[in-house]
């Protein structure tokens, strides 16, 4: 299998695209080609509700329902950057929320998976990527945190949910030289780690500071009683 070539329509959106481009992620060091050229084209804005549209490209995260959110524009480039994909990767996505995320990964690799634990959510974005053609995806609701064994092992693994600390899972379900990239703290920050798995253990570098949501689970937060998931 291929990356997917998604089918996207021409929009009122694609000069809104290429700001994005130039002022959030080329100005802050953004220099891999794939990961901007999948980030012109896939239409972020219908991602969120149609009444946030026109804020889709800005440079910051938004609402998508659940009390969850879509990432700026600039985490999603950094993190996917970060992976350091060449195009033959079958990666494991932690947190689909809204899709974005897995539309942008799916043109860069052969294969997604990706796990979110809230249904609606998950329902939507799988009605985005049969419309968009991301026809390298497989998506599970499931508790995401200890991975996807039947699946692993994994080139790459992405969590875009907030842990308290590395699951044990991701580590082991890496392969030899692959990169683990997930948002390590407590509820208010995290430290963003790459975390790439030698023969011998683990290196971990840190990419910076940032605010996710709670990666909720058996091994990352509880969920609040009145939670339904
Ligand atoms: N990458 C997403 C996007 O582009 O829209 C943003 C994801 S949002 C910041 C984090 C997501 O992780 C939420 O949708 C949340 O429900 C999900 N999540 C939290 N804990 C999870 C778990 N244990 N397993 C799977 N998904 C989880």
């Amino acid at each position: 299998m291929k990356p997917a070539t998604l089918r996207v329509k021409r929009d009122i959106y694609e000069r809104t695209r290429q700001k994005m481009l130039d002022d959030q992620l080329i100005a802050r060091g953004i220099t891999q080609n794939e990961v901007l050229h999948a980030m012109l084209t896939v239409p972020r804005h219908l991602f969120v509700a149609e009444a946030l549209h026109s804020q889709a490209y800005t440079d910051y995260p938004l609402p998508i329902g659940e009390k969850q959110t879509i990432s700026q524009p600039y985490m999603v480039a950094l993190m996917t950057e970060s992976l350091g994909l060449t195009g033959a990767e079958r990666v494991l996505e932690i947190g689909t929320g809204s899709g974005y995320q897995t539309a942008i990964l799916s043109m860069l690799v052969e294969k997604v998976y990706t796990i979110e634990r809230i249904s609606v959510l998950a329902a939507k974005a799988r009605r985005l990527f049969d419309d968009l053609h991301c026809s390298n995806v497989i998506v599970r609701v499931a508790d995401g945190t200890t991975g996807w064994p039947d699946e692993a092992p994994f080139d790459a693994i992405i969590t875009t949910a907030g842990s308290p600390q590395v699951p044990s899972a991701y580590i082991e379900q890496l392969k030899t030289g692959g990169r683990l990239i997930i948002p390590v703290g407590d509820e208010e920050s995290q430290k963003l780690l790459k975390i790439t798995k030698r023969a011998d253990g683990v290196t971990t570098e840190v990419l910076g500071g940032c605010k996710f949501v709670k990666l909720i689970g058996k091994h990352g937060w509880q969920a609040e009683k009145r939670e339904s998931c």
